[in-house]
């Protein structure tokens, strides 16, 4: 059955002059429309996810569509019973993805793009190693079959992996994936710009991976910016991967602790989580502000005096 609601993921590189002006305008657009979510504006471009009604997300992708300076903007889209986020958030930054790379720009030169069904065909080649550039968090609950995954917390620690990268995999095709594809671009072109000549990466991430070759290999599942905190993309072979935080069986159940002091963010199975009450451990089970468990592990965070106009015109001295 079609949903109600659905869930945008984008970003786009261009040259946005005044980001500052621009933010102003786009957040007024996105409350007239009743969109929740996150978005980024910098100097570099745009990036964002937002849920909203279909017809609302409609008219919201035909404006950014019909704007010359977002000329080419791809949505990745996803349905839902409800609103995905609680807020709008629209916000000002240096770079629409944080990472140690400012210096490069993916509009200027970056790994070639693989459309989700040539990267499927091109990924179990010999002289091929696909590579994950995301961070631990994400690809502990899911990841590509026999992808090579970095031990980092942060994409801003990616640079300092490529030396590693070096000497293992120069001279070999190195396919890049991330959640919405964004990261690729800096990470692909990072590793041209380290002298590796043969990078691909996979265009529109995981997500459209999913969307448009059934997810096939991907196991687990995908982790994602909002309220939903996970996804299934793999429709023809799944399988998990991540293990019960407490019992160590097998399980793809993210939960949040239900101590608010703890907030771990790890797969507890139905079992644990009732046994534990939503907690990772006897100790936060007991904690004096331990959240009531509903059965989800999901906290929604707190509305207290949300005001969607408040901040809207914060950025001002920026433009
Ligand atoms: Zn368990
Ligand atoms: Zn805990």
């Amino acid at each position: 059955m079609k949903k109600k609601y659905l869930i945008l993921l984008y970003y786009h590189y261009a040259e946005i002059v005044d980001p500052g002006a621009f933010r102003e305008k786009h957040h007024l657009f996105c409350l007239d429309l009743d969109l929740r979510g996150r978005i980024i504006v910098a100097p570099e471009g745009l990036n964002g996810t937002v849920s909203g009604t279909e017809e609302h997300c409609k008219k919201y992708m035909h404006e950014l569509e019909s704007d010359p300076i977002l000329k080419g903007i791809e949505f990745k889209i996803d349905q839902s019973d409800i609103h995905a986020f609680q807020k709008m958030h629209v916000r000002v930054k240096d770079e629409i993805v944080h990472s140690s790379l400012k210096h490069i720009d993916p509009k200027m030169k970056t790994g070639i793009h693989l459309e989700p069904k040539d990267f499927q065909k091109l990924k179990d080649d010999e002289d091929v190693v696909v590579l994950d550039v995301r961070s631990n968090y994400e690809h502990e609950i899911g990841k590509f079959k026999n992808a090579v995954t970095l031990d980092i917390d942060n994409f801003r620690e990616f640079p300092e992996k490529v030396e590693e990268l070096k000497t293992k995999y120069k001279d070999k095709k190195v396919l890049t994936y991330c959640t919405g594809g964004i990261k690729c671009e800096k990470a692909s072109a990072y590793l041209l710009e380290q002298g590796f000549e043969n990078v691909y990466q996979l265009h529109g991430g995981i997500i459209k991976y999913g969307i448009e070759a059934g997810g096939v290999d991907f196991d687990g599942k995908c982790y994602v910016f909002d309220n939903r905190i996970t996804v299934d993309v793999n429709s023809v072979n799944p399988k998990v991967i991540s293990k019960c935080y407490v019992c160590n069986e097998p399980s793809d159940r993210m939960v949040n602790c239900g101590n608010p002091v703890c907030n771990r963010h790890v797969p507890i199975c139905e079992e644990c989580g009732w046994e534990l009450q939503g907690a990772c451990s006897e100790e936060c089970k007991i904690h004096p502000d331990k959240r009531p468990y509903d059965g989800t592990g999901y906290y929604a965070r707190e509305m207290n005096g949300y005001n969607p106009y408040k901040g809207l015109y914060r950025d001002k001295k920026l433009s």
